[in-house]
């Protein structure tokens, strides 16, 4: 196999062609500024408005709800950190779960160290955050709620819809980093009684470095960035004209047909789930077996190290991720997995495959192989393995 096999895309994915088209003009012949009032400036103006609409479309929002941001993390930051000091007549509590995004669970961590008191909710065998835990952690001083949509990791689908029921009842607001959901899911802000959410391009075949924050008209927003007057006051600086284009082209595509989308990843998903467990012994299964993101898988394979089994497969072609902190240069075992129960080995020896609609059923063949072939061959090497094939 020549072609690269590419199944990480939870962590970026590629620009789609359509995308790249509709942001050329803005580096090139469009390049005016927003803020100037002639010819140029405005014909910038209308691409980015024009963009905030497609956003607002996507998930049942309002164009004045929709604050763009450089990132998914910038998002989480704001919202949080906005929410945090606005707020901060009513109360200082906070309700979010152990298996957040770093963004959102070191954002807390830091207000935390300014005196604010930080709920972390455990999560059940699934990665699931129970609604119920939910309600009966709200207290007087509670402001805010932030719980993903769905988990990076593992793929899990949190209740979001009973959540917000639950936070609109009680008078708390409820933010969620919708970063893996976004046309993946379909969602409804209005339905499912969102106040904020999170979101980024670069996950739905858009650029990085091009986010939003959804914000319901009424819930008090405080500026992010101070200087210029664009987003509303809220975040100044030169907008990213082309980025912001390619946000709204990328969202209009990923959630136009997510159904469609959902069937097929599903399908090679469920395939290369049970076709792995089947072929390699001692494997199982991490996150929600249904109610998990239609392309994500991840799965522990006991007596390896993820580390090695990740470098064996990239030389076989296969992109994959360990789906731990240990890609970005920690050792420390994933916190979404050791939330799940798992012992510190098995968190080890974990892989995430996250499909996109490229990925085809005969590549999922061939990684079946190459994963059953290099996990034995590991196994092979581990004295642990030895030592537990004697026993038996
Ligand atoms: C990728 C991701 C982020 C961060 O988004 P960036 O645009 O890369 O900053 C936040 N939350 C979740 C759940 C993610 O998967």
């Amino acid at each position: 196999m020549t072609k690269r096999i590419y199944v990480d895309n939870a962590a970026t994915t590629k620009v789609a062609p359509e995308v790249v088209e509709a942001m050329l003009p803005y580096f090139t012949e469009d390049y005016g500024n927003p803020s100037s009032i002639y010819n140029e400036g405005r014909t910038a103006k209308k691409a980015v408005e024009n963009a905030r609409e497609k956003v607002a479309c996507a998930i049942g929002a309002d164009p004045k709800e929709i604050y763009f941001t450089g990132s998914g993390s910038e998002a989480d930051n704001w919202a949080i950190r906005s929410v945090a000091r606005a707020y901060k007549d009513k109360g200082n509590h906070i309700i979010t779960s152990a298996v957040e995004h770093h963004a959102i669970l070191h954002t807390c961590q830091d207000l935390e160290k300014q005196g604010y008191e930080v709920t972390y909710l455990p999560v059940d065998e699934y990665g699931m955050v129970s609604a119920e835990d939910v309600k009966n952690a709200i207290k007087d001083n509670t402001i805010l709620i932030s719980i993903m949509f769905a988990n990076n990791e593992i793929g899990t689908i949190m209740p979001i819809a009973e959540i917000g029921k639950i936070a609109k009842e009680a008078g708390v607001l409820f933010h969620t980093d919708a970063v893996q959901a976004v046309g993946n899911v379909p969602i409804d802000v209005k339905a499912m009684n969102i106040d904020m959410l999170s979101l980024t391009a670069h996950k739905f075949h858009g650029p990085k470095g091009s986010g939003a924050l959804y914000v319901r008209s009424g819930v008090k927003l405080t500026s992010f960035i101070t200087g210029g007057a664009q987003e509303r006051m809220r975040r100044a600086g030169t907008e990213n004209v082309p980025g912001i284009v390619g946000l709204g082209k990328a969202i209009e595509m990923a959630t136009a047909d997510i159904e469609a989308k959902q069937k097929k990843l599903t399908e090679i998903r469920d395939t290369y789930i049970k076709k792995v467990l089947e072929r390699v012994p001692y494997s199982r299964l991490n996150g929600h077996p249904t109610q998990r993101l239609a392309g994500n898988a991840n799965i522990s394979f006991e007596f390896i190290e993820g580390e090695g089994l990740l470098l064996s497969l990239d030389m076989k072609g296969i992109s994959a991720s360990s789906g731990s902190a240990c890609t970005s240069g920690s050792l420390d075992p994933s916190h979404v997995l050791l939330a799940i129960g798992l012992k510190h080995e098995q968190a080890h020896g974990s892989l995430r495959t996250s499909f996109g609609e490229d990925n085809t059923l005969e590549e999922v063949d061939y990684m079946v192989d190459s994963i059953a072939e290099i996990v034995d061959r590991l196994r092979q090497m581990s004295p642990l393995y030895e030592e537990m094939m004697k026993k038996n």
